[in-house]
């Protein structure tokens, strides 16, 4: 494992040794950054060995996560993470840029890349003996957080708002975790598990509110890393990487750079629905107070009142000369329809950054030298209301060859 070395708030910067038991910072309520020893890692591990380890999933990273090996091989717990990475020219050509690539993240095993975050996750309750886990979620987190406590016979309870997706809840029944719907948005679920995971002792997954589901979620940036960045021809140009955030991070490229593995962070570019803006206001008003919106986007994943990781996520932008998007939810369609044509089955909260990139390259943010990495975050089986809605409805004739005929000649 990598050297876990305790933890830093990333407000105020006050140390905490590994022992701490909360879950933000005790001063100022900051998130916090978990740390590992750099050093100790450079000295033990290089790029080149970690490339050749045969694992294909997010345990190939284990040097540099902090925690150790979770076992439960051949389980769903083993296979998130090392999704597949997509170069897409044609897509590239309409867009007007140099080079186009999609990660996959619907390929995860419970089709989402909340998948990373619950795998560290339950690692970790397993070695602080935590055998009920809870999360709220707007449907992904919680389904990835049952699925792996599912695969690990670990318990978990699900806060979720009663407007999930159904097909989102039925995973989360399926995977036989508690699920409890309430009546109410995203936010008042993210409060309420808070709460009872204080009184009832249960170890909170919670988005951005656990370090160590940032610590899950930065295996996407090795993969890139691995995937990409390591091998690209004209390495020396900044990648454009878009993905859609609802509290969004940056952590596994700021690993990569203290380690000196690589030499400049890729420039991150941070989709919203103009209908759940909170961290792009904050971006485009040059603070990092986050004020609370109405969200109402019906890119589920992404409908967030108030981010409780919008700090780190304005930093993501500001600290590698990326930007913050915010385009309407109309144009989500067409992300799913201009994505569903190279292959790729995307979900509104993860159609919205192939459709914000198309809004950047309109707007001379990125333009025809560039090369672009879009994240899919989700897979659009899990909505497929919204996925109707985008590509339309089917033809529906009689049995016959006149029927056809008449069909193919309207
Ligand atoms: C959770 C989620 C997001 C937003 O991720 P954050 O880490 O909250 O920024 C985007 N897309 C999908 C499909 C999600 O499930
Ligand atoms: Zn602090």
């Amino acid at each position: 494992m990598g050297k876990f070395s305790g933890y830093r708030c990333s407000l105020c910067g006050k140390t905490f040794d590994e022992a701490y038991q909360g879950y933000v910072c005790d001063a100022d309520g900051g998130n916090l950054d978990v740390l590992l020893d750099y050093p100790s890692i450079r000295s033990a591990w290089s790029p080149e060995r970690i490339f050749s380890s045969g694992e294909p999933s997010l345990w190939r990273y284990l040097p540099l996560l902090p925690v150790s090996e979770p076992g439960f091989r051949q389980t769903a717990l083993h296979t998130a993470g090392w999704t597949p990475l997509y170069h897409l020219p044609s897509l590239a050509e309409t867009a007007g840029i140099r080079n186009l690539w999609v990660k996959d993240e619907g390929r995860n095993p419970t089709a989402s890349f909340k998948d990373r975050a619950s795998a560290v996750l339950i690692a970790r309750a397993k070695e602080i003996n935590a055998p009920i886990v809870v999360t709220a979620s707007t449907g992904n987190a919680g389904a990835a957080l049952a699925g792996m406590a599912a695969a690990a016979g670990w318990h978990a309870i699900i806060f979720a708002p009663k407007t999930a997706p159904p097909a989102k809840i039925a995973q989360l029944l399926v995977f036989g975790a508690e699920v409890i719907l309430v009546d109410s948005n995203y936010d008042s679920a993210f409060d309420l598990s808070v709460t009872a995971a204080e009184k009832y002792g249960w170890y909170c997954r919670n988005t951005g509110y656990n370090a160590f589901t940032a610590e899950g979620k930065k295996t996407a940036a090795f993969e890139i890393w691995e995937q990409l960045l390591s091998k690209r021809e004209n390495a020396g140009r900044a990648l454009n990487l878009f993905v859609s955030v609802g509290d969004g991070n940056h952590k596994g490229f700021k690993d990569l750079l203290a380690l000196g593995w690589i030499e400049e962070m890729p420039r991150i570019f941070g989709v919203q629905s103009e209908q759940s803006a909170a961290v792009y206001q904050a971006w485009a008003n040059g603070t990092e107070q986050i004020r609370p919106v109405t969200a109402t986007t019906f890119a589920d994943s992404i409908s967030v009142d108030l981010p409780r990781d919008g700090v780190r996520a304005v930093r993501a932008a500001t600290e590698t000369k990326g930007a913050y998007i915010a385009i309407p939810d109309e144009a989500i369609y067409g992300g799913i329809t201009a994505l569903g044509k190279a292959g790729i089955f995307a979900e509104p909260a993860g159609a919205i950054a192939y459709a914000g990139m198309r809004q950047a390259a309109e707007n001379g943010l990125i333009g025809p030298d560039d090369d672009v990495l879009v994240i899919n975050t989700g897979s659009g089986l899990k909505d497929v209301r919204s996925a109707m809605k985008a590509a339309g409805e089917a033809a529906v004739i009689e049995p016959s060859l006149s029927a056809l005929e008449k069909y193919l000649d309207r």
